[in-house]
């Protein structure tokens, strides 16, 4: 971020492209609309990128420019009918935390097997309408997040411009929490959808940390499973449900074998080879979570019961029927 003292240079971001000598300078023009008297030339621009580097002779090459309008905007619902909206379509963020594409790789990620397990006639059609119950309430907390790291700039400008120290260490420190959002990326659980709660209370959100849960709704947490650190527990999940049972729970995943064959639904089947609830698994020794395609967990029982079929066969039909 460069902030500069010339009242007349403007403040910009600067963000690398290809990991040596390509730039991007993101600059406001105006607040509602372009408040320049005149759109800056090529070469008024060069010189406005040799001002926020400092070194009057650079060698700048223009490569493109161009001009898009800053919103917050989340659509009132994701589906009507057989139109879905995904991705900036469905919603809009200021691009501060990089929250824009990365909600669209995830509704796409969400709606994808919902729509391939209705097409295939292994879900009933309201299936689809968990898509915008589930990803909504993602996309306007995403929106809200975002929306704040960017008026964080404008405060963090006015700061540095007071040239109060004081001033200043508070908001660059605070800026901290823009940058550290894992939890505002991997924590989000689906409250409602295709999910069945199993009672336990939902955890407020910590933007800044992830606490990874196997809590119905939330991503099956990622766990390495082999000591060469090739494949985690997150490679399970991709076109089937998945059964994943705890390290003594191997009735389980013979009952998830007797399900499989006898509802006609191509199920997966692993076992945990440890189930520690420092890395999230509440599931326990003998319990077992139902985990979708997407690798959210649909269900769970972190216990055995008379007959894991039948609790199994259950969860399947109330989530797909
Ligand atoms: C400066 C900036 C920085 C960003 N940084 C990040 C970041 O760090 N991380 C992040 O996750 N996100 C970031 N984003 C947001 C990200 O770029 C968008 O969220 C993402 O590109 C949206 O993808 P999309 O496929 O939904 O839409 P788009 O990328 O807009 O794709 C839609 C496509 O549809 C085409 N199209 C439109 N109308 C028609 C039509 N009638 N017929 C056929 N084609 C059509 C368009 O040409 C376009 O190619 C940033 C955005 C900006 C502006």
């Amino acid at each position: 971020i460069i902030i500069p003292d010339k009242p007349d240079l403007p403040r910009a971001g600067i963000l690398n492209t290809n990991g040596r000598d390509r730039w991007l300078t993101v600059t406001q023009i105006g607040l509602t609309k372009d408040d320049r008297e005149r759109p800056w030339t090529d070469q008024e621009f060069i010189e406005i990128a040799r001002g926020h580097v400092g070194i009057r002779d650079l060698d700048v090459t223009l490569l493109n420019r161009s001009i898009w309008r800053v919103s917050m905007q989340v659509a009132e619902t994701f589906r009507k009918g057989r139109v879905f909206l995904v991705g900036d379509c469905a919603h809009r963020f200021p691009p501060t935390g990089g929250f824009g594409l990365n909600s669209g790789v995830q509704d796409a990620h969400n709606l994808a097997w919902k729509l391939a397990f209705v097409l295939k006639g292994l879900a009933d059609e309201k299936l689809l309408d968990s898509y915008s119950s589930e990803r909504r309430p993602i996309a306007q907390s995403n929106a809200n997040f975002s929306y704040g790291n960017r008026l964080r700039f404008g405060l963090t400008d006015d700061a540095v411009r007071s040239r109060d120290p004081d001033r200043i260490r508070f908001w660059i420190n605070d800026m901290d929490n823009h940058l550290h959002s894992i939890g505002q990326n991997l924590g989000h659980n689906y409250e409602e959808g295709a999910v069945i709660p199993d009672g336990t209370v939902a955890k407020a959100l910590n933007s800044r940390y992830y606490t990874p849960t196997d809590r119905p709704g939330a991503r099956f947490p990622h766990m390495w499973l082999e000591p060469s650190r090739k494949k985690s527990t997150l490679d399970w999940f991709d076109k089937e449900f998945t059964v994943v049972s705890g390290p003594l729970g191997s009735e389980w995943l013979e009952a998830g074998k007797q399900v499989s064959e006898r509802i006609a639904l191509p199920l997966s089947l692993k076992q945990l080879p440890s189930a520690d609830p420092a890395d999230g698994f509440q599931l326990g020794m003998r319990g077992a979570v139902l985990v979708r395609p997407d690798g959210h967990v649909a269900w769970r029982m972190p216990w055995l019961p008379s007959d894991p079929a039948k609790e199994l066969a259950g969860a399947l039909s109330a989530l797909l029927h």
